[in-house]
């Protein structure tokens, strides 16, 4: 992974100009993610920081870069590892500092190990430090030096009047930008999704009663890795059953019994970018009445949000709008009773609907960026991705339920998630071709069997 995924070098020249512009006498450090362990000292497949990774196309761990608005010289500046023949044998090769000047178009690379020397004088005469401290590299070389510097500018500073003397988070100005995404970014999210339904559509197709949920993940994952997907972009979750109301069921363990419904969550991950979509169905290949009831409640709600979706409008009104489409079902299928206002007001529906509708979606899953800025909801803006993915779930309570869930509706969990572009005209469904309506969800079940 050292060919920044494909992306043109270019991309990134233009990133961090943007945010050396942003920076004015700031310095921003962004080290690489940590290797994760799985368990004992076997680890996890790499997956590099989505911030490094934006800035750079560098997927090489331990690499840090800074970038520093203060300096006339050397304003992008990269540490990697250097070549290793003994360690490239293990791990595969390193472009090392050499070839990685040219490979991520960097003014200055220098070898990691010489970070803990050199950090400190090129964060010099910078104002702020935009770095997050605490975070995966908390207590690495990285924070130390970080803190040195602030220490030694603390000393120092009250004399020569020069910082660092702050330190502040890179989401400042990252988040927004990553919020709006580039053409190219688009592309990748649309190879995403598009991926991600062609497995999901084999997936539902092959699926029947008596299967394992393991069954179904495999088969959505191997779609993912056939089409050239690099990994799930995160724990694909099988709900059958009750375990359809746990919203974050990941063990997928259980087999799949007649008449259950099955929620399926997953997404493909291409070139770092997230796919995320949800589709609940029948196994037995036919809703219950209840069942279809609570789906045709969920699926008006998650159409209705996906309408209202185009520039200038806020992710709050698109939740609004899905939560009272919920709420007016829910009234009409018996399970909660009252007017819809005054429901609302007391938040009747979170007991069976206790999530958000929608999350920004990119690099991340769930992708950084503020849904309130200054007090006020973000307003939609184009270039902007987001979910829709609202839900009911109605957990089993026996005979003696403290809710008086009707025996019918226990068991049933539903979700129905899209990714939504914002276009300048309105939104283009990322995830589209992949049915949403109940006759045709019938119809694609267990179809290749
Ligand atoms: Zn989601």
């Amino acid at each position: 992974m050292t060919d920044r995924s494909g992306f043109a070098l270019e991309l990134f020249v233009r990133r961090r100009t943007k945010v050396l512009e942003s920076l004015g006498s700031g310095a921003m450090i962004l080290p690489a993610a940590p290797p994760l362990l799985r368990s004992g000292d076997s680890e996890l497949r790499y997956r590099p920081s989505s911030e490094l990774f934006y800035l750079t196309g560098c997927a090489e761990p331990e690499a840090v870069l800074v970038l520093r608005g203060h300096a006339d010289s050397d304003r992008c500046t990269l540490f990697v590892q250097e070549r290793d023949p003994d360690a490239e044998r293990w791990n595969g090769p390193r472009p090392g500092p050499d070839h990685a000047r040219e490979l991520y178009g960097i003014d200055a690379v220098h070898p990691v190990a010489a970070l803990p020397e050199r950090l400190p004088g090129l964060l010099l005469g910078a104002e702020q430090l935009h770095f997050r401290l605490s975070a995966g590299s908390a207590g690495s070389p990285v924070e130390a030096a970080v803190l040195r510097t602030l220490r030694h500018a603390r000393a120092i500073g009250a004399r020569e009047g020069r910082g660092p003397r702050g330190v502040v988070d890179p989401g400042g100005i990252l988040d927004e930008m990553r919020l709006r995404k580039d053409p190219e970014e688009i592309h990748a999210l649309r190879t995403a999704a598009q991926i991600t339904v062609a497995s999901f559509a084999e997936a539902i197709a092959m699926a029947r009663p008596g299967m394992g949920e393991w069954e179904l993940e495999a088969a959505v994952e191997a779609g993912f890795r056939r089409r050239g997907a690099g990994a799930p972009a995160f724990a694909t979750i099988v709900g059958s059953g009750p375990n359809g109301c746990v919203l974050h069921h990941v063990m997928n363990d259980r087999v799949i019994r007649e008449g259950e419904l099955v929620l399926l969550d997953a997404g493909a991950e291409v070139r770092n970018y997230a796919g995320d979509v949800t589709r609940t169905f029948p196994t037995g290949g036919r809703f219950s009445p209840e069942q279809r009831a609570a789906y045709e409640v969920v699926e008006a709600a998650r159409s209705g949000a996906v309408a209202a979706i185009r520039p200038g409008v806020t992710i709050q009104s698109v939740h609004r709008e899905a939560t009272r489409s919920l709420v007016e079902g829910l009234v009409s299928l018996g399970i909660l009773e009252g007017t819809v206002d005054d429901l609302l007001e007391r938040e009747a529906h979170r007991r069976w609907f206790p999530h958000r509708t929608s999350h920004w979606i990119g690099l991340d899953t769930h992708d950084p960026g503020d849904y309130r800025v200054n007090g006020f909801d973000r307003e939609l803006e184009a270039g902007m991705v987001l979910t829709v993915e609202p839900g009911l779930y109605f957990p089993s309570e026996g005979d003696e339920s403290p809710s008086g869930l009707p025996a019918g509706f226990q068991g049933i969990g539903i979700r129905i998630e899209d990714d939504i572009l914002v276009t300048d005209e309105g939104h283009e469904v990322l995830s589209a071709g992949l049915p949403t309506d109940p006759d045709a969800i019938e119809e694609w079940v267990g179809r290749d069997l």
